[in-house]
């Protein structure tokens, strides 16, 4: 068997960055994941229309890092994008973060100033020093009208649960805005790579001292590898320690069914991502991937997103009991000195795709750092 300094489960964004950088410095890497392709996630493909498409759903790059802005760039052109989205309210279409076209168009008001839209808000919200749950988050925020049209239902949806079953955290930093600002992020760098997320992955990963095994599950063969140096684990943190400290079952996460439509026309909506808040369809979203870098093609293909209990693991869902069961793999994980837990899943916390970049890239400094540390003692 070949030589295996380093050996990292799984080809996301934080195994792929640390096998870039240890193949960098002379280190012979085996990734082992268990899905047909590289990107994790981030994983884009070329569909029957003509089309790029996100498998695991639309992936929009946004961050302040100038490090992890830098390190994207080495590896892909990426062209600007400022991503928006546009809410179905009332039959109406509506910016979202709330701004001030939004309340104007749901309102019929004639708002023009940010004076104007702080005052609509202070005499629409109802104040609340400490807001205990989510519901009180927002109405601290917005006020009634809009919560029960745009988070209610939408919260409900997308965790089964409504805001006040859930904590103040998970609502608590939805953006509002006084002005007609209708981004959907406000970091200095917005924007998406020239060739797609998969090709950015395979260059990325381009290096001799590389080897990756697909369709793999770790779990299957770990037997048959030893004698690395380090271990970097993305997977989720349950299995690895084969959910022992779950008290009934697996920490949960939410998952998204993904149903793909071909329309046979150039267009089927006006922007490349609607949400559905309302109560009258089971989805919460609409994506057509062809905005984004304005493709061309004849049809259009459309994603409805339906988030559900079962599938592919997604978002973590913050409550007491899975803090509780975490915070215990977190104790046995800090054990093992060789292993790392890296990260979305092995840290049961949603990452976004640059603090994914970031995350990895700090750990590898950090490693090579302590190395050099302790040689130079
Ligand atoms: P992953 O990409 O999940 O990689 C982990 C890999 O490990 C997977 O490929 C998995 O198959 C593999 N694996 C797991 N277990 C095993 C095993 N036992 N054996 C072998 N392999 C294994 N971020 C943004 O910044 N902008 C966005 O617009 C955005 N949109 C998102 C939309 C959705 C629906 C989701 C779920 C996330 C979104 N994100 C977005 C977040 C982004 O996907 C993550 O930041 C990123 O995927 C984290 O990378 P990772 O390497 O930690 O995990």
């Amino acid at each position: 068997m070949k030589q295996i300094d380093i050996l990292i489960i799984g080809a996301g964004i934080s195994g792929a960055v640390l096998a870039e950088r240890y193949a960098s410095i002379g280190k012979k890497v085996l990734i082992i994941e268990k899905r047909n392709h590289i990107a994790g996630n981030c994983y884009d493909y070329i569909d029957k229309n003509g089309i790029l498409v996100s498998k695991y759903g639309a992936h929009l790059f946004h961050t302040n890092e100038e490090l992890v802005w830098k390190y994207v760039n080495i590896f892909s052109q990426w062209y600007p994008w400022e991503h928006k989205v546009i809410a179905h309210v009332d039959n109406k279409m509506v910016p979202v973060p709330v701004n001030i076209t939004t309340v104007n168009r749901l309102f019929g008001s004639n708002i023009t100033t940010e004076d104007e839209m702080k005052g609509w808000l202070n005499e629409n919200r109802t104040p609340i020093e400490n807001p205990k749950n989510g519901e009180e988050a927002v109405l601290n925020k917005i006020g009634p009208i809009l919560y029960d049209k745009m988070f209610k239902h939408y919260t409900k949806k997308q965790w089964d649960k409504f805001p006040i079953e859930l904590d103040a955290s998970v609502l608590e930093r939805i953006p509002v805005r006084t002005n007609y600002d209708d981004r959907y992020f406000s970091d200095t760098y917005q924007a998406l790579p020239k060739g797609g997320y998969t090709q950015l992955f395979e260059n990325i990963l381009k290096h001799h001292n590389i080897d990756i095994l697909l369709e793999t599950d770790y779990f299957d063969v770990k037997d048959q590898y030893s004698g690395y140096e380090k271990l970097f684990y993305t997977g989720p943190v349950d299995r690895f320690f084969e959910f022992k400290h779950s008290l009934t079952e697996k920490l949960e996460y939410r998952s998204i069914n993904f149903v793909s439509e071909t329309v046979d026309a150039p267009f089927f909506q006006e922007n490349s991502v609607v949400n559905y808040p309302g109560m009258e369809v089971d989805f919460t979203r609409i994506i057509e991937y062809k905005h984004f870098g304005n493709q061309i093609s004849d049809k259009t293909t459309i994603v409805r997103e339906f988030t559900v209990d079962e599938g592919e693991p997604y978002y973590p869902v913050p409550n007491p009991r899975n803090e509780m069961i975490y915070s215990q793999y977190k104790t046995e994980a800090d054990k093992l000195l060789d292993v790392h837990f890296v990260g979305r899943l092995a840290n049961y916390k949603y990452f976004n795709m640059d603090q994914a970049f970031k995350n990895a890239l700090d750990l590898f400094s950090e490693l090579e750092t302590e190395i050099t540390q302790k040689t130079a003692v």
